[in-house]
């Protein structure tokens, strides 16, 4: 049977619609804002010296090429420990299910599955803006989605109350999706004092809450601090699902490691959903590829090389600090009449710039500078060497 006549061409992703485009462009000057990984200040990949370390003392490894449990529970132990905190009752009483996932977007998907078997008929509430994949993730499990209120265009910043309106009025018992720091596409976290309403109001609905969290480190370059939402939420009592990623704070996004986990009541309610989730991926994928969690294992296995991982997350993160400040002052410099607050307000590898999707075409055009249309810059992008281009660039395009 010939049936491809009843494909039509997928719309293209508008990440990888960025990339693209800015290979396409022969231009010497050109910037690409579009990918999230982090650069240095040349403007290349990095690889983690605690990663070559850990690549060096699993060289030798008796595990490569084969599948061992213990070895992928141990990683998965290490991996919720930093969520979950260490010495948490979680953690101590093992209340939880939790398997390796394909990194932060295979974590959502399995989520998205097994709310699809086991709560049919549940919707999920993503935030307005969030990562556009959260939005294809969960057409293709199958489950409704809604949106919540998260962005002010105005100010730039949160828009609490709005959030809090739709937390409310939300049917009790939904599922919200929440990025716990370093909002994607935003850069914009609730406070500490919201995170504890929004806890709150959650208990009240008897919502459900379901964390990506894809950035934890590179908010603030801390570990704990960049918990702190879950922490939060830990503390009175709600039964959480978190999506982990190591794609960006330990720059292994090519190897897709990433963990699952959710909270039980006890712990051979863990067992039984752990097995609901060992049996979705098995049919999805077999299992997940090992070299990674090897590398994450021995990473946070290793005291030593873990305090490397968590220094050099520090430098990541001052890195992309600092161009933030940069870019603000020069822009500044420049005598733009426009507030540009918010490039410092904001935090993680995102800068929601603000600029309109023609202005983001110009940049394209006339400066071969590449971004989202939705305005999103990632600071990765951003080098000492192009910062003043960048800077010039933007005041050209929104005097
Ligand atoms: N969630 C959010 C909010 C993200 O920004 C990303 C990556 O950009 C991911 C999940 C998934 O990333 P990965 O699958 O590379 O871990």
């Amino acid at each position: 049977v010939r049936w491809w006549g009843r494909v039509d061409r997928a719309s293209k992703d508008p990440i990888n619609g960025v990339t693209e485009a800015f290979l396409a462009d022969p231009s010497s000057n050109k910037i690409n804002l579009g990918v999230g990984a982090y650069l240095d200040d040349e403007g290349k990949p990095v690889v983690l010296q605690c990663v070559r370390e850990a690549e060096a003392k699993i060289a030798a490894s008796q595990f490569l090429g084969s599948i061992s449990t213990a070895v992928s529970s141990k990683y998965v132990e290490e991996s919720v420990k930093l969520v979950y905190g260490r010495d948490s009752d979680v953690i101590k009483e093992g209340t939880y299910a939790g398997v390796q996932a394909l990194s932060g977007t295979g974590a959502c998907r399995l989520f998205a599955e097994l709310q699809r078997r086991f709560y049919p008929g549940s919707m999920i509430y993503l935030p307005d803006p969030t990562w556009s994949n959260h939005h294809n993730i969960w057409r293709d499990a199958q489950v409704c989605k809604r949106t919540f209120r998260y962005y002010d265009p105005d100010t730039k910043g949160i828009n609490f109350a709005a959030l809090v309106d739709d937390i409310k009025n939300a049917p009790n018992g939904s599922f919200f999706l929440l990025h716990p720091c370093a909002h994607n596409p935003t850069g914009i976290d609730p406070t500490e004092e919201q995170w504890q309403e929004i806890s709150y109001l959650f208990k009240v609905k008897n919502h459900f809450p379901f964390f990506d969290m894809a950035y934890q480190g590179v908010a603030s370059g801390d570990l704990e601090r960049d918990a702190n939402a879950i922490r939060i939420f830990l503390k009175d009592g709600h039964l959480i699902g978190c999506a982990q990623s190591f794609a960006k704070n330990m720059g292994l996004c090519g190897h897709r490691i990433g963990c699952l986990s959710v909270l039980c009541d006890d712990k051979r309610q863990g067992v039984t959903i752990k097995s609901q989730l060992q049996q979705i991926a098995r049919a999805m994928y077999g299992s997940p590829p090992l070299h990674g969690m090897l590398l994450v294992s021995t990473i946070l296995g290793d005291p030593e090389i873990k305090r490397l991982w968590v220094k050099e997350m520090k430098v990541m993160a001052n890195r992309v600090q600092r161009m933030r400040a940069t870019l603000r002052q020069v822009l500044e410099k420049l005598g733009s009449p426009l507030n540009w607050e918010h490039i410092t307000n904001q935090v993680g590898m995102f800068c929601f710039s603000g600029l309109s999707p023609d202005q983001v075409d110009q940049l394209a055009r006339d400066f071969h500078i590449y971004m989202i249309l939705d305005g999103r810059m990632s600071m990765a992008g951003v080098t000492t060497g192009n910062v003043n281009y960048l800077a010039n660039a933007i005041h050209e395009v929104t005097r």
